[in-house]
């Protein structure tokens, strides 16, 4: 059975199959065309005026594309590429060989950058805005700074929770770009694209049946054809028909509205423990026993921009949507009952 690919970080195996997949060039990225098509014209301009491309954050759900998009520029660029992460850098020396190892123009890209620590953050201010960076050598009186000129280089960041990045680390990044959920259609196309490389025949239903149940998201997308591509190899012929991508994904435990066992566990906690909210995310995460990132950063979104559940001032609410997929009938949890917000009378 696969592992679901959303509910803790990526192992080294779905590290691999990313990279293997990952679009190269930004005209092979599929979706997100008004980050693209910006993202386009940023590098057009890097280009033309022989400038290192601004420093970009990316925001948004796990599996959207933040790494592609990061891996994809230096590409396009013709430059090269560091890549490290917010917890991999406790303290300013660990930052301090990606910097001086920047080459002019060249990207440093920092996943989960909102886990940097503030002393790290702080030393970086000056790399980003000036080039630079302050180092102090010795201690005590014997203590001095020499500053240390830098090349010019790029920082793209990525973040699931933006929120939690200082007002002055967002503020030094000139573009944000939020990565949204993608449509069936734009999945399907990954998917079939993706099994072209994988050399796995699949039909086209069978990419729609695969798309639709992939919470929106590319890594799963990616995950759900590995699974039927497995199945079809074992269970049939090798070709990934629509029913062969259907019996794979039931028996992943993966629901026709595509939500996977996390979703079900939160939906089913939500409504039988607390009697369909509103409950706060931490006695959510208490109770399932998971950290309450993992369902902020990671289960929620897809949830919330289903309707499966809302976000109100007293905590989380199911909605009848959620109701009806687990099959219980709406208790006292209609949102206008609870008061939540000001609904008048009709
Ligand atoms: P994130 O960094 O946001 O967690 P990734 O960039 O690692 O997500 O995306 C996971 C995988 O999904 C990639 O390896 C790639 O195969 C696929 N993917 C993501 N975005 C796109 C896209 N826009 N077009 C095609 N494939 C994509």
């Amino acid at each position: 059975m696969p592992r679901d690919p959303i509910v803790t970080s990526p192992t080294v195996d779905e590290r691999q199959r990313d990279a293997a997949l990952r679009p190269r060039l930004l005209r092979e990225v599929i979706g997100q065309r008004e980050v693209a098509r910006r993202l386009q014209i940023a590098v057009n301009a890097a280009r033309k005026l022989r400038e290192p491309l601004a420093h970009i954050l990316f925001d948004g759900p796990p599996g959207l594309g933040k790494t592609t998009f990061a891996t994809v520029l230096p590409n396009e660029l013709g430059t090269s590429l560091q890549i490290t992460s917010g917890p991999a850098l406790s303290k300013p020396a660990d930052l301090l060989p990606f910097l001086t190892n920047a080459e002019e123009g060249s990207i440093l890209f920092i996943d989960e950058i909102h886990r940097m620590p503030r002393a790290v953050e702080e030393f970086i201010y000056p790399a980003m805005e000036d080039f630079r960076v302050d180092i102090v050598l010795g201690e005590g009186v014997n203590a001095r700074t020499i500053s240390l000129t830098l090349k010019r280089f790029t920082l793209i960041g990525a973040t699931t929770r933006s929120g939690l990045l200082s007002g002055p680390m967002r503020d030094r990044f000139k573009m944000h770009e939020h990565l949204e959920f993608y449509s069936v259609e734009d999945l399907a196309t990954i998917i079939r694209v993706n099994a072209g490389k994988l050399q796995t025949d699949l039909t086209e239903d069978a990419s729609y049946e695969l798309a639709q149940r992939s919470r929106g998201t590319p890594r799963i997308a990616n995950a759900r054809l590995w699974w039927a591509r497995n199945f079809a190899a074992s269970e049939a012929d090798g070709r990934i028909t629509a029913d062969v991508a259907r019996a794979a994904l039931d028996m992943a435990g993966v629901d026709r509205a595509g939500l996977d066992k996390q979703d079900r566990r939160y939906l089913d906690t939500l409504i039988d423990v607390f009697d369909g909210g509103p409950t706060g995310v931490e006695a959510l995460a208490a109770t399932m026993n998971l950290p309450t990132d993992t369902l902020s950063d990671e289960v929620e979104p897809y949830l919330l921009r289903e309707q499966y559940i809302i976000r109100s001032p007293r905590g989380r609410v199911a909605t009848p949507r959620a109701y009806e997929l687990v099959g219980k009938p709406v208790k006292k949890t209609s949102l206008r009952d609870l008061n939540l917000f000001d609904v008048p009378d009709e």
